[in-house]
Parts: structure tokens; C-alpha cells; sequence
């Protein structure tokens, strides 16, 4: 069932309880207030009438015309008016000891014990039921009013009836009503639906829904957004991925076909196989760094989440990326510390790791022959700052920021072996840490890789 039918539903059911429950309450008072008003006009009739209506006691005839009736030894007169059924209240005059002298009483059966001044309840043998009233006058007689409680009813009845009348148009009204709002409510979203199946079936995942209201719908919005980002960062970065691992891989494979054509060529010697197979395997190599590197970078460009982070040393991770990396023998080396503070940092130790040992090779690398690398760790400022030195070939000044892009390499890094993507790594994770990288060089005059960041 769609939203906005379930909306429009739920929204008519609550509203038509609500009014039966207003209806069911308003007959109540109603019947409450009404049977008030019904005794109110019973005792306001007999007042008035005890009032008003002449029951004068006299031992003249009266004249002619006049309403009269022989009472003891006189005439009870009797005001015309006396007679008519005001409101529903049907009066009648008592004697002393309960002998009716004149008017209707509609309850025969109603026992002619008087009070004066209390309502009582009576019902005739039809079942009916009668409110009577009564009240003694000057003279001694018993003055009684009587009225129907159906009164009361036909009025409550008459109610109802408009109240039912008026039922189906409110029903109308709660569906109508309901449906307006549901559609009011699910436009925005129907919106939000229609925009991003249009962004996700198209092939242009930069589109984003406008944020137009400062309400769910925009937040929802938003996070749409947010995802449509995600999905674009991440789509590009596989994009990227792939350009990069046939590009980069292209050179390595053709070398080792071309050297394996070129072992098969003819019968070759013992030497001269050694030779091309060590060539395979050096170039198998390279493609397996290359493919890591790459990997590692796409991953760490990948979510742009922040990965764990701990207090660690960062004495003991250039520690550990020294033993990772091993100078070469050929080159003799000479590693060096020039300070060592124990300085604490907080950061993911494995991607430390990573970046001073992708800095340690690179300095053994580019360094010179029975050159030497010193490393450092200190506190200055409230920062950490770590050193990578080395004094071998130096990176030309103005490429000292390029050298950190993907896949650059300076011009002076001539036939050294490298894919250009270490520097890259370094700079990703110095960023995840919130840390700066930065070479301060020249050419011929050795390097020196600088990363600060916060101390704790
Ligand atoms: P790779 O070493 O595989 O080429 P990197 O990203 O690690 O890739 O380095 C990028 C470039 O920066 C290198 O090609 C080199 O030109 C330069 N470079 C990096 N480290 C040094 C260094 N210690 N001394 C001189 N040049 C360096």
C-alpha cells in the first residue's frame, strides 16, 4: 500500500475516533445539561404559576366568565392561564389531603404524597418517566407541576440526528483532509525519489538533489547526498585504480615478455638464461610493489574515514620502519641518529610504519654510495617532528612540492628504479594524521623529509 494511502487512512481513523468520541461525550452532556433544563422549566413554571395564577379563596359566586370551583365553603378562583401546558409542564391543583380540585396530571398512578419544593421522580404504567414538582399556596392548597422526561429526549434525539447527519461529511471531510496532507508530506519526498533515481540510473554521479527545506526532507536530502558523494569518490577512485594499475603495469610486463621472447629466441647459454631470468624476477618484483602501493593508496584515499588512532611512540615506529627496511650492502650506508626523543603522538602505528620506511628507502635509494641517513625524532614547539636526512642526489627546489603527486618523479631521479608512488602514500597518511610532509632540498645537495604533528 503507498505512503501516502496509508497516511490518508490513518489520518481518517484517528480523526473520525476522535469525533465519535467528541460525539459520544457531547450526547452525554447533553443529556446532562438538557435534564437539567427540563427540571429547571418544571420548577420556573410552578414558581411562576404559584406566582401569577390567582387561587383566591372566596364566599361570593364569582361573576360569570371566570374560573371557578366550589371548595369547602367557598369558590377557589382560578386564572385562565392556569390550564395551558407551558413548556411540557401540565399543572394541577390539590386539596389539602391530596384530592385533585383542578387541572391534568398525566401520571394517574403518581402517588399524591407532597413535598413542597423537591423534585421527585415518578413513571406511569406505559413506562414513562415524570419529573414532579410541587408547591403549597398561601392558602393551604398544593400547587403540582409534571413533566415528561421524554422532553428531555426528543431534544438529546434530535441532536443525535443532526450529529449523525453530519457524520459522513466529516468522514468526507477526514479523508479529504487526510489525503491533502499526506500528499502535502510525500511531494518532497516523492521528489527526492524521483532525483535520485535519475542520479543513479545516469551516468553523472556529480548530480546532487537541491536541499531546499531546513526540515527531514532536507536532511534526507543531505544524506543522499552525502551517499551520492561516497559513491562518486569511491567510483572514481576504482576508475582511477585501473588507469593506474595498466599504466604503471605496462612497462614491467613488457619488459618480462620481451625478455622471455627474447630467452626463447634461440638455444642461449647457462649464463645468459641466468641473466634473463634474474631480469623476470626483478621486473615480478617491481610489479608486485607496484601493485601494492597502489593498492594501499586506494585504499587510504578510499572512505576518507579516519582509521584507529592511538597513543603510540613515535621513536618505536621509525624504529620498527628502520628493521622493515634494510639499507642495501652494495651502497654502504651509514644510518645515524641525530636526536631520538621519546615523543608520544596519537596515530595509527602500521600507516607510521609505512610512511617513515617509505621515507627510509627512499633515502637509501637516492642516497649516496658509503653516503650516510640520519634520522631524528624531537619536540619542537609542542609539536613532534621527525627527520629522514640523507646527502645523496637531492630533488631539484621547485620539484621539492611535485615529488609528493602520484607517479612524479624528478628529473634527476634518472634510471633509478620507482613507480613515483611512495612519496604519494607518504603525503595520504601524513593527511589522515592531520600532519605536514615537507622536503627541503636541492639539487646534489641530499635531502631532508620533514613531518610534523601534534604532541601529546
Ligand atoms: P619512487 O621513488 O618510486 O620514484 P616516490 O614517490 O617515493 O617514488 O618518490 C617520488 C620522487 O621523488 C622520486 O622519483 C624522486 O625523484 C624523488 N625523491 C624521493 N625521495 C628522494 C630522496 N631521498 N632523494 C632524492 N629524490 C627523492
Amino acid at each position: 500500500m503507498h505512503f501516502k494511502t496509508r497516511i490518508t487512512l490513518w489520518f481518517s481513523a484517528v480523526l473520525l475516533l476522535v469525533f465519535a468520541v467528541l460525539f459520544f461525550m457531547v450526547t452525554l452532556i447533553n443529556n446532562a445539561v438538557l435534564q437539567q433544563n427540563v427540571k429547571g422549566t418544571l420548577i420556573k413554571t410552578v414558581n411562576s404559576n404559584l406566582l401569577d395564577v390567582e387561587f383566591s379563596l372566596t364566599q361570593q359566586q364569582p361573576e360569570e366568565g371566570t374560573e371557578y370551583i366550589a371548595y369547602g365553603s367557598g369558590y377557589i378562583i382560578i386564572d385562565r392561564r392556569f390550564l395551558k401546558i407551558e413548556s411540557g409542564v401540565y399543572s394541577s391543583l390539590y386539596s389539602p389531603n391530596g384530592a385533585l380540585l383542578y387541572g391534568e396530571n398525566p401520571v394517574v398512578d403518581v402517588s399524591p404524597v407532597f413535598s413542597d419544593g423537591v423534585i421527585k421522580e415518578a413513571g406511569n404504567s406505559h413506562g414513562v418517566k415524570y419529573y414532579v414538582f410541587d408547591r403549597m399556596t398561601e392558602s393551604g392548597l398544593w400547587l403540582r407541576g409534571v413533566i415528561s422526561e421524554e422532553e428531555s429526549r426528543g431534544l438529546v434525539w434530535n441532536t443525535t440526528k443532526l450529529i449523525l447527519l453530519v457524520f459522513p461529511l466529516a468522514a468526507l471531510i477526514a479523508v479529504a483532509g487526510g489525503y491533502r496532507i499526506a500528499s502535502h508530506f510525500t511531494a518532497p519526498i516523492n521528489e527526492i525519489r524521483r532525483k535520485a533515481d535519475k542520479i543513479s540510473k545516469g551516468d553523472d554521479l556529480s548530480e546532487r538533489i537541491p536541499v531546499t527545506r531546513n526540515d527531514e526532507t532536507g536532511k534526507l536530502s543531505q544524506s543522499f547526498n552525502l551517499m551520492f558523494e561516497r559513491l562518486e569518490k569511491n567510483f572514481e577512485r576504482e576508475k582511477r585504480f585501473n588507469r593506474d594499475v595498466s599504466h604503471e603495469l605496462r612497462t614491467p610486463i613488457s619488459v618480462i615478455s620481451a625478455e622471455a621472447e627474447y630467452g626463447l629466441d634461440r638455444e642461449r647459454s647457462a649464463d645468459e638464461y641466468r641473466e634473463i631470468l634474474k631480469t623476470i624476477l626483478e621486473k615480478s618484483g617491481e610489479l608486485t610493489e607496484i601493485t601494492q602501493s597502489l593498492l594501499t593508496l586506494s585504499r587510504l584515499e578510499s572512505t576518507g574515514e579516519k582509521p584507529e588512532m592511538s597513543p603510540l611512540s613515535l621513536k618505536d615506529a621509525m624504529e620498527a620502519a628502520l628493521k622493515q627496511t634494510p639499507p642495501a650492502a652494495s651502497k654502504n650506508i651509514e644510518v645515524k641518529w641525530q636526536s631520538s626523543e621519546d615523543v608520544s603522538v596519537i596515530g595509527n602505528e602500521p600507516l607510521l610504519i609505512r610512511l617513515f620506511s617509505n621515507l627510509i628507502s627512499n633515502a637509501y635509494k637516492y642516497g649516496r654510495e658509503n653516503g650516510c641517513v640520519s634520522l631524528s625524532i624531537k619536540k619542537e614547539d609542542g609539536k613532534a617532528v621527525a627527520e629522514v636526512a640523507d646527502d645523496g642526489i637531492g630533488v631539484p627546489e621547485e620539484e621539492c612540492e611535485k615529488i609528493f603527486d602520484r607517479f612524479y618523479r624528478a628529473e634527476n631521479a634518472g634510471k633509478t628504479g620507482g613507480s613515483g608512488i611512495g612519496l604519494a602514500i607518504v603525503k595520504e597518511i601524513a593527511a589522515l594524521h592531520g600532519a605536514d610532509i615537507k622536503c627541503i632540498s636541492g639539487k646534489g645537495k641530499g635531502s631532508v623529509f620533514v613531518l610534523t604533528m601534534d604532541a601529546i
